[in-house]
């Protein structure tokens, strides 16, 4: 990337002319979009600005223990004119969804992201694939104003590295995620009770749904691939929703047999959610760049206009291909 340190004076010089911001990230937010989104709407209200988070759906129930959430932008409103938008955790700028209108409205975008399918969409771009998060970017960003982290700006970021990093396992972890943690650390930050929140809760319904999904895994041996559909019909039996599926595709891609995991989500009548995971050996960034999608080499994912039947077999056939 162009020299980092330039990169942020532009990224401040920007936000100090600016006098109202909005912040956005992608559609069906994970921890690192909650985190970021939340950490630096409470930093730029304490530097003095109008901020308004502009996102098309809700904090997840599993992020509300950090005692902040949003108003999930409704489709029927205007976006609203800003002077400058930061977008977070975005690889195109159609992942925010129905909030898309903002860029047309803003003179200036400051785009932060790590994935690596990013298309520098911004007139500002931080952008660096190396990192693990965008919480691990927004930090250095952050830092460099020198007006410091609170603790609930230092928590958010810390729900930001270490739902991306699955509690820092992952081959995305760097030198810099753990000198981040151990300035929070430093700083008295309660990283036991984030890890209690984050890692040892399971509400009723997230179980119930566990439950039918096991039942329905598939595991195909000879193409080291293993899969599961989640129907409309299981969430409304476990009274659930999507977002309390997190966390279930990796216990098909843990499987010592599974490369390539697969959860397909049934959605409205003929379109399908997919995620993707591998251990390594194939890009699933490259499959979901088939159909559209996008993300890591090791996590990535994809709407396919089809039934899950049917998203399944031409998913199937592009792994056969091995991903062209
Ligand atoms: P998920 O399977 O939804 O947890 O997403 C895994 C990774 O892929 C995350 O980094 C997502 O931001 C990214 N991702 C998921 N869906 C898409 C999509 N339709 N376009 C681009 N990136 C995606
Ligand atoms: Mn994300
Ligand atoms: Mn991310």
């Amino acid at each position: 990337m162009k020299d980092r340190n330039a990169i942020h004076r532009q990224i401040k010089d920007k936000i100090a002319k600016a006098k109202t911001i909005a912040i956005t990230t992608h559609v069906d937010p994970d921890g690192d979009a909650v985190g970021c989104v939340l950490a630096l709407e409470s930093f730029l209200k304490r530097y003095g600005k109008d901020v308004v988070i502009v996102v098309q759906h809700r904090v997840p129930d599993m992020y509300l223990f950090l005692g902040k959430e949003w108003i999930p932008f409704d489709a029927s409103r205007e976006c609203g004119h800003y002077d400058c938008v930061i977008v977070i955790d975005c690889p195109t700028k159609e992942r925010v969804g129905n909030v898309i209108r903002l860029f047309d409205n803003s003179p200036s975008v400051i785009n932060v992201d790590h994935h690596v399918s990013n298309s520098a969409f911004g007139d500002i771009n931080l952008l660096d694939a190396e990192a693990s998060s965008c919480g691990e970017l927004l930090f250095d960003l952050l830092e460099s104003f020198a007006v410091g982290l609170n603790e609930f700006e230092m928590s958010c970021t810390f729900v930001a590295l270490s739902t991306d990093t699955g509690s820092f396992r992952y081959s995305n972890v760097t030198p810099r995620t753990f000198e981040i943690v151990a300035h929070f650390v430093r700083e008295g930050v309660g990283l036991d009770a984030l890890n209690q929140e984050l890692y040892s809760r399971c509400p009723l319904k997230k179980f119930r749904l566990l439950q039918g999904f096991l039942g329905d895994v598939t595991i195909d041996v000879g193409s080291r691939s293993g899969w599961c559909v989640i129907t409309q019909a299981m969430l409304d039996a476990a009274q659930a929703k999507r977002a309390d599926a997190e966390g279930f595709i990796d216990l098909i891609r843990d499987i010592n047999e599974v490369e390539v995991a697969i959860v397909l989500f049934e959605k409205e009548h003929g379109v399908t959610k997919v995620s993707l995971r591998s251990k390594g050996a194939i890009d699933v960034n490259r499959i979901a760049q088939r159909f559209g999608g996008g993300g890591h080499a090791r996590a990535a994912g994809c709407t396919i206009e089809a039934d899950p039947t049917n998203a399944l077999a031409r998913l199937k056939d592009v792994l056969k291909a091995g991903g062209r």
